[in-house]
């Protein structure tokens, strides 16, 4: 992450997504990927290399393609309900 945002300045210092993409790309990306394997094992039953040949790439492409639009919302919803890491000590 930047320090600030280079439009309007506001501080991502306190900014963090953590692992939560990561986990939900594996639960939503994982569900689609095992989901069209079984059916195209079930439709075709095409040797093991086709689907090696599918879903590797599959799962690549789909990983990186997916982990910067999915910060972005998490960051955006941390923005939009004020939610933070930090405790609060009074
Ligand atoms: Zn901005």
């Amino acid at each position: 992450m930047r320090q600030e945002c280079p439009a309007c300045g506001l501080d991502y210092s306190r900014v963090d997504s953590g692992d939560g993409p990561a986990v939900l790309i594996i639960l939503i990306l994982g569900f689609v990927v095992v989901g069209l394997a079984l059916w195209v094992e079930v439709r075709f039953e095409p040797p093991m290399w086709v689907h090696l040949l599918l879903w590797i790439p599959l799962i690549i492409v789909g990983s990186f393609g997916m982990l910067r639009p999915f910060k972005a919302v998490l960051i955006a919803l941390q923005y939009r309900h004020k939610a933070s890491q930090e405790i609060e000590l009074d």
